[in-house]
C-alpha cells in the first residue's frame, strides 16, 4: 500500500479558540464531505471558523502547509442562526441550519457578479456585490418573519 504524498486536514475551532481535528484524508472530497457533515450541527455549538488544510508529507516546517478554505461562522441573515458560513476570500456563503441554507455565490453565469439563493422558496436573484446579497437575504428573512414563517421553527408547519 502506497501512502498519500499530501493530506487534507479539516478543523473547526471553537469560540473559546478551542480547534477540533475532524481527521486526515487523502482526498480532498472527503476531507470536505467530512466538514460538511460537521457544519451541520453548527447551531449545536459555538464555531467561530472552519480550515481545510493540505499538508505535503515529509517536508519540513510550514512550506508543507497549504489554507486550502477558511471559512468563518456569522449569523444567517434569513434564520437567524449562528449557521451562516462564509468562505472571505471567494465570498461564497452557506448557511448550515436545518430548513434553511440560504447561500451566495459568485456567478458562473455573468461573472463579476453574485448569486444568491433560498431552497425552501426557490428564491433566487443575481446582485452586483456581497452587500447587495446579504441585504437580500435579510429582507427575505424580515418578510418571513412577518409572514410568521421563520425557519428557526420548522416544527410549526413550516
Ligand atoms: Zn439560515
Amino acid at each position: 500500500m502506497s501512502s498519500p504524498k499530501r493530506v487534507f486536514v479539516p478543523s473547526v475551532t471553537e469560540e473559546n479558540g478551542n480547534t477540533i481535528g475532524l481527521g486526515v484524508f487523502s482526498s480532498e472530497e472527503t476531507a470536505w464531505n467530512v466538514l460538511r457533515r460537521f457544519l451541520r450541527k453548527s447551531h449545536l455549538m459555538a464555531l467561530k471558523r472552519s480550515d481545510v488544510v493540505i499538508w505535503d508529507v515529509d517536508i519540513v516546517g510550514e512550506d508543507g502547509m497549504t489554507v486550502l478554505s477558511s471559512m468563518h461562522c456569522r449569523d444567517c441573515p434569513v434564520c437567524a442562526r449562528r449557521t451562516f458560513w462564509i468562505d472571505l476570500d471567494t465570498f461564497s456563503a452557506m448557511c448550515t441550519g436545518v430548513a434553511c441554507e440560504a447561500w451566495i455565490e459568485d456567478s458562473t453565469i455573468e461573472p463579476g457578479k453574485i448569486d444568491l439563493g433560498w431552497p425552501p422558496t426557490r428564491f433566487l436573484k443575481r446582485v452586483e456585490d456581497v452587500e447587495d446579497a446579504l441585504r437580500e437575504l435579510k429582507n427575505l428573512g424580515a418578510e418571513l418573519q412577518a409572514a410568521g414563517n421563520t425557519p428557526s421553527e420548522p416544527s410549526h408547519g413550516f
